[in-house]
């Protein structure tokens, strides 16, 4: 899954020898201090944020290797004259009970770059976007894979608050800084898989609020979807069908959600019909309860 958040610019200035050799491993030409400016970030960390995700902190190492290379953007476009920065370090940082991946990039000077360092120096180009690719998320309250064992990020269980943990990192992407400030508020851009998603079109057009009732109301859906299937496969399971647990997990697991329904909807009258059966063969005492339910 493709994983977005926010992170933060901090100025520094003239690379130190250790940073140009560095930066000069990277760079196509040799670059001499003077022509450089350098700045850090502050990129993932393992705090859980607004959208109740964090990234485990055994990812962390992994995916500050990965941002290595990879290049700042001004803008959300991919296109190469304005890949402006490069990230040329990163380590992960461990302070106040967080742990964080500090990363540094570099600029050329000169010409329009100068202006985006300026940004930098004010604190205008603070604000950061960061993408990268984790293999998994699970539920921080049950340890499953989350979206398969019904808990809900942000809900409480218990007096614990639910979040989803990214480990695995995959891949690490590009960074861009964050020109308009109302985008802020708009949050994390975070897809799965693509490079333009729903919610980064939302973002774009200013439906982050529509996106996020979408958004909840897609994850009720799933939740939904999750209790039709469980069941399903209860019922089909009680009625003795004849059919195993993995096959009706298969079955359901593919059904469109209407078939469910019905489906359930027969076994469940079908059940109703065998109940009565049932409750006869347990014994009198029960037999008379039921009877005596038909007197009143
Ligand atoms: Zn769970």
């Amino acid at each position: 899954m493709e994983i977005r958040k926010e992170a933060q610019a901090a100025s520094s200035g003239t690379p130190t020898a250790v940073q140009l050799e560095a930066i000069n491993a990277l760079a196509k030409a040799r670059l001499n201090g003077e022509q450089v400016y350098v700045f850090s970030l502050r990129l993932c960390d393992d705090q859980i944020d607004r959208d109740f995700e964090r990234f485990d902190e055994a990812a962390l190492p992994g995916l500050a290797k990965l941002f290595i290379g990879k290049t700042g953007i001004v803008d959300h476009r991919w296109s190469t004259e304005n890949q402006v920065a490069r990230i040329f370090e990163t380590q992960v940082v461990r302070e106040k009970g967080t742990s964080y991946i500090k990363a540094w990039a570099y600029i050329r000077r000169g010409g329009a770059n100068d202006e985006i360092i300026a940004d930098i120096e004010a604190g205008i180009k603070k604000e950061v976007s960061v993408g990268c690719a984790m293999g998994r998320a699970v539920c921080s309250v049950c340890g499953s894979e989350y979206g398969t064992c019904g808990h809900l990020k942000g809900e409480s269980y218990e007096g614990q608050v639910c979040c989803a943990i990214l480990q695995e990192p995959v891949d690490a992407y590009e960074f861009s800084f964050v020109a308009v400030p109302a985008q802020r508020e708009a949050g994390v851009l975070k897809a799965l898989g693509g490079k333009r998603k729903l919610k980064e079109l939302a973002e774009e057009f200013g439906a982050q609020g529509e996106y996020r009732v979408l958004a909840k109301d897609a994850e009720l859906g799933r939740r939904y979807r999750k209790e039709l299937e469980d069941n399903v496969v209860r019922l089909g399971l009680a009625l003795e069908l004849g059919v195993s647990e993995p096959v009706l997990r298969n079955l359901t697991g593919v059904a469109a959600a209407e078939d469910l329904l019905a489906l359930k909807e027969a076994l469940e009258g079908r059940l109703e019909e065998m109940l009565p059966v049932t409750r006869q063969l347990g014994g009198g005492e029960k037999r008379e309860s039921v009877e005596s339910g038909f007197l009143i």
